[in-house]
C-alpha cells in the first residue's frame, strides 16, 4: 500500500507540488494526468528517492521513511522513465545495465536472474550483449523494465513508459506490463498525457493541475464525462 499525504516540493521559491496526497492499495494500479508542466514526474522522482527535497509523507506498506532516502527504497522502489535510450548507459551492454542492481544490493545467482529477467520481458537472450543502440525502441523500453524489476521490487513507478513508441509497440509494452503486475502483485504509479494508457492499467486516477491534485475518480467516469473539475473535462480529448 502506497500512501502520499500532502506532499509539498519547491525548487527555489517555485514551489510545484502543492499538497498532493493520493493512496493506491496493494496490487493496485493509480495512474496520474495532467497538463505539461503540472508536477507528474516530480511526483514519482520523490517517491523514487530521487529528489529528498520535500515534505509531507510517503509512506509504504503503512511505514513512513524514517530517512527520506532509506536504501531499502532502491528495492522496493523502481522508476521506468519516458526514454529508455536517455536511461540506459550508452556505453553498457544489457548484461551490465541488468547487473548493476544486483551488484549493489549483492544479491546471489546474477546469471541467473539476468537470463530470467530477459525471459521474463520477452526479450532473447542474444541481447545481453548488445548496447542500447543496438536495440529497436520497444527493446530498450524491456530492458529499461528488466533492470526495474530485476531485484525484485514491490512498486513501479511508471513516467510515460509508452510515449517514446510507435503505436503498435505501445500496445505491447502495455500487455506486458499489466501481465507482470499481476504474475508479480506489483503495485503501478502511471504517468501518462494519453488516457487510453492509463485506462490499460488504472481502474483509478488523479488529476494534476498547477502542481495540485484537483480531483480523484475512476477511469470510466472520466472518459464518461462525471467530473467535478472543468479542467478534468478537456483531458478525454487526450490521446
Ligand atoms: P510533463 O508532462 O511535460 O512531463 P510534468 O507534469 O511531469 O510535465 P514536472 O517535470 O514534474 O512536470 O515539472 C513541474 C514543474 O517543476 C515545471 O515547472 C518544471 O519546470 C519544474 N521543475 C522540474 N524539475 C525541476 C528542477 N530540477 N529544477 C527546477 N525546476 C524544476
Ligand atoms: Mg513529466
Amino acid at each position: 500500500m502506497i500512501k502520499v499525504d500532502q506532499l509539498r516540493i519547491s525548487f527555489g521559491t517555485h514551489e510545484v507540488v502543492r499538497g498532493v496526497s493520493f493512496d493506491v492499495p496493494r496490487g493496485g494500479s493509480f495512474g496520474i494526468v495532467g497538463e505539461s508542466g503540472s508536477g507528474k514526474s516530480t511526483v514519482l522522482r520523490a517517491m523514487a528517492g530521487l529528489n529528498e527535497d520535500w515534505s509531507g509523507r510517503i509512506a509504504f506498506d503503512g511505514n513512513s521513511a524514517p530517512l527520506k532516502r532509506p536504501p531499502v527504497f532502491f528495492r522496493q522502489v523502481q522508476m521506468v522513465f519516458q526514454d529508455p535510450f536517455g536511461s540506459l548507459h550508452p556505453r553498457q551492454t544489457v548484461d551490465r545495465i541488468l547487473s548493476e542492481l544486483l551488484l549493489v544490493h549483492t544479491l546471489p545467482d546474477i546469471e541467473k536472474r539476468i537470463k530470467q529477467a530477459l525471459s521474463d520481458v520477452a526479450l532473447p537472450q542474444t541481447v545481453r550483449f548488445r548496447y542500447p543502440h543496438q536495440l529497436s525502441g520497444g527493446q530498450r523500453q524491456r530492458v529499461a523494465i528488466a533492470r526495474a524489476l530485476i531485484a525484485e521490487p514491490q512498486i513501479l513507478l511508471l513516467d510515460e513508459p509508452t510515449s517514446a513508441l510507435d503505436v503498435s509497440v505501445q500496445a505491447e509494452i502495455l500487455n506486458l506490463l499489466a501481465d507482470l503486475r499481476q504474475a508479480r502483485n506489483l503495485t503501478y504509479v502511471l504517468v501518462s498525457h494519453n488516457l487510453a494508457v492509463i485506462a490499460h492499467l488504472c481502474p483509478q486516477l488523479g488529476v494534476m493541475l498547477n502542481g495540485e491534485m484537483v480531483e480523484q475518480l475512476s477511469t470510466d467516469d472520466l472518459r464518461a464525462g462525471r467530473t467535478k473539475h472543468a479542467h478534468t473535462a478537456d483531458l478525454r480529448t487526450l490521446s
